[in-house]
């Protein structure tokens, strides 16, 4: 059989609590999981993208999950890593409309590809990378929404 290879995107700007939820139900479900963190011209981002890579990997400790960075069409990246599949995660209903538009985009640009949606436990659904990025500007404490790694990281972030 083949091993199930999926792919997680996202910009992890930075990686929560929600995000690492999300993980831990992927490799429940796949053999291998691939966390892919964009680079993203259009959004300006807190953390840079190798400072993003790190904080995920620092946080996650299985020989199953890998994490990378990414440029250009997703589906490409999906079909160069040889995976199946695409993990998304959902929020209440916030998430759902956007991630539907990219799941049906994907499926339109590679039907082979399928995309999984799987929902972080209740105490994370509205955990947001945005909420932490807001929180630690602001020099607040993001230890409830994000990994020790990324607490640490926020302290550091000069305003
Ligand atoms: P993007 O850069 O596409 O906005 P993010 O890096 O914020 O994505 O998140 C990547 C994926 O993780 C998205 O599918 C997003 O909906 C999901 N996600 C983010 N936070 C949570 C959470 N707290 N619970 C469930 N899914 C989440």
């Amino acid at each position: 059989m083949t091993a199930r290879i999926a792919v997680y995107p996202g910009s992890f700007d930075p990686v929560t609590l929600g995000h690492i939820d999300i993980m831990k139900r992927a490799l429940s479900v796949v053999d291998r999981l691939i966390v892919a963190v964009a680079h993203n011209s259009q959004k300006k981002s807190l953390f840079d993208i190798d400072v993003r890579v790190r904080l995920i990997e620092q946080s996650v400790a299985d020989d199953r999950l890998q994490v990378m960075s990414f440029e250009g069409l997703l589906v490409d990246f999906v079909r160069a890593q040889k995976a199946q599949i695409i993990v998304r995660g959902l929020r209440a209903v916030s998430d759902f409309e956007y991630e539907f538009k990219m799941a049906v985009a994907n499926s339109k640009l590679d039907s082979s590809i399928e995309t999984l949606f799987l929902m972080a436990s209740e105490s994370q659904q509205f955990t947001s990378s945005q909420i932490v990025r807001e929180i630690a500007l602001l020099g607040g404490d993001v230890a409830q929404f994000a990994p020790e790694s990324v607490v640490k990281a926020c302290q550091e972030v000069k305003l």
